[in-house]
């Protein structure tokens, strides 16, 4: 691969292992693949609107650095010239970062979170802020007050690309970046991965860091990667988790060896011999669409093919688990928004008669219908004489949600089912009902409240084109099994490989 025939569209002749070996080797620079992806940025994404703020600058400068220490003979990392695309959700020191919020525009953090900072001390170099769901609240991205307007999903511009992290998702499906980063209260990495058919993995809580990344939902919020292999997946994974002293929650334990993992899945007739595939019967129910089953259990064959052994288990508190995720989501934003005042971050409204005036005003102002429909709910189920009865309840049912997982994982090495229960939906199609927005997210909110590491890949599409998504499910700290299923599963099929349409082919 040479710098003149670089070219992003062309994603697997360039997974990130390749891109940081040409980077590494000094046979590609860093700095002609940064301006591939800016240009085709530049083409295509006024139709989609992935990236709320690029930072051409920005990237120019860290592909150089990686350059230079490449021709100085220094190592420049492991993820050395790979161009990725960040959430708007994580801090970035001396950039913009909104949350795609109207309340925190002009809000320039200090300081950088630990993701980002793990990310550019390997190498990667950051194209600019994605576009989200405001606060990553949301399944579909129509949330975000970002000036650019909503994502849209690069298989189909009348369709939701998913949130929170639609952005992220959208591009990479279309190959602004190689990778990206997200986050994952309630299936923010997962759903919109598999509603525009990409990977993602959301890790085991506290694998990652969460300083620096603005807080939903605290106990919830797992930061982690999307790209378009499970292989690149775990190599992102690799450099982002690990101990961080300025996270209490952090897990200390080392970090695993996950891209070895995803490349284990494709040894042999049958890498999966000896693996035990839970199938949770609770996960197929009424509601969902009929060509998403009929995939996931297609796909589910192609496992016990590659030599996986399926088990039938039972997670009997799996319908609590969206009334459970949305008591408790909402009592820690509630606590969470309440820093958004005026006076600290982003905006303030003028003309303020007393400080009251001036909180009410600028959060009036400054958050739009769904961060106030949520600081609404939390206020009300942690109140004085209801929070036994709302916010008590539901940690007592995330207890029994996660000693579900504990049992079904003695039985099995992974649960296998789908992401989301349908495909893309339309936009306005669910935005008048919040109640069926949120239940998008039946699939994917239980692994949040128990904390296990759950992946999105690919496997299959619609007769229509639109993606559809499979989701593997791992123990806590399980990754390695999830990326060697996954990675077995991709090396058997070719879902991974399509790619949507470029913006001058497309009709709609
Ligand atoms: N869609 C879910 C919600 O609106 C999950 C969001 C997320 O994971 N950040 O809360």
């Amino acid at each position: 691969m040479s710098d003149a025939t670089f070219d992003p569209r062309q994603a697997q002749a360039a997974p990130i292992a390749t891109i940081a070996a040409g980077v590494r080797a000094g046979k590609l620079r860093a700095r002609a693949v940064a301006e591939a992806y800016l240009e085709r940025i530049e083409r295509e994404d006024a139709a989609l609107g992935c990236y709320v703020r690029v930072d051409a600058e920005g990237a120019r400068r860290s592909a150089d650095a990686v350059d230079a220490a490449v021709a100085a003979g220094r190592d420049p990392g492991a993820l050395a010239g790979v161009p990725l695309g960040i959430k708007d959700i994580f801090c970035t020191k001396g950039v913009e970062t909104t949350c795609a919020s109207k309340i925190l525009r002009g809000f320039v953090p200090p300081y950088e979170s630990t993701v980002t900072a793990r990310l550019a001390g390997a190498g990667a170099v950051s194209l600019g802020k994605l576009n989200m769901d405001e606060f990553a609240m949301g399944s579909s991205n129509e949330n975000s007050a970002a000036p650019v307007g909503v994502v849209k999903n690069p298989w189909s511009l009348a369709h939701v690309p998913g949130g929170s992290s639609g952005g992220s998702a959208a591009a990479v499906a279309a190959s602004l970046c190689a990778g990206a980063t997200g986050t994952d209260t309630g299936g923010s990495i997962r759903q919109p991965a598999a509603l525009c058919g990409v990977v993602g993995i959301k890790p085991t809580y506290g694998r990652v860091s969460r300083y620096g990344v603005i807080a939903f939902a605290s106990s919830l919020d797992h930061p982690g990667p999307f790209a378009r292999t499970v292989e690149d997946t775990a190599t992102l994974l690799e450099v982002m988790a690990g101990a961080d002293p300025l996270d209490a929650t952090s897990i200390p334990q080392p970090v695993g060896a996950y891209a070895k993992a995803a490349r284990a899945g494709r040894q042999g007739e049958s890498p999966l011999q000896g693996v035990r595939v839970g199938v949770p019967d609770e996960y197929f129910a009424a509601g969902m669409d009929g060509e998403v089953e009929t995939a996931v259990r297609a796909a589910l064959d192609e496992l016990a093919r590659a030599g996986a052994k399926l088990v039938p288990v039972s997670l009997p508190h799996t319908k609590y688990a969206i009334a459970t995720y949305y008591l408790i989501c909402t009592a820690e934003a509630s606590s969470n928004l309440a820093r958004y005042d005026g006076v600290k971050y982003g905006q303030r409204a003028p003309d303020a008669r007393s400080l009251e005036d001036l909180y009410t005003r600028t959060r009036g102002e400054g958050f739009g219908r769904e961060p106030k429909r949520r600081i609404m709910l939390g206020t009300y189920v942690l109140r004085a004489g209801y929070y036994d009865a709302y916010y008590g309840k539901a940690l007592r049912a995330r207890r029994l949600i996660a000693d579900d997982f504990a049992a079904a994982f003695t039985k099995c090495d992974v649960l296998v089912t789908a992401t989301s229960p349908v495909p893309a939906f339309r936009f306005g199609e669910r935005m008048g009902d919040p109640l069926q927005m949120y239940l998008a997210d039946i699939l994917t909110v239980a692994p949040n409240l128990a904390g296990i590491p759950a992946l999105a890949q690919p496997c299959g599409f619609t007769k229509a084109g639109l993606p559809i998504g499979l989701q593997i499910m791992g123990p806590p700290l399980g990754e390695e099994s999830c990326f060697r299923v996954g990675g077995a599963y991709e090396a058997r099929t070719q879902w991974h490989e399509r790619r949507p349409l470029d913006a001058a082919a497309r009709t709609s």
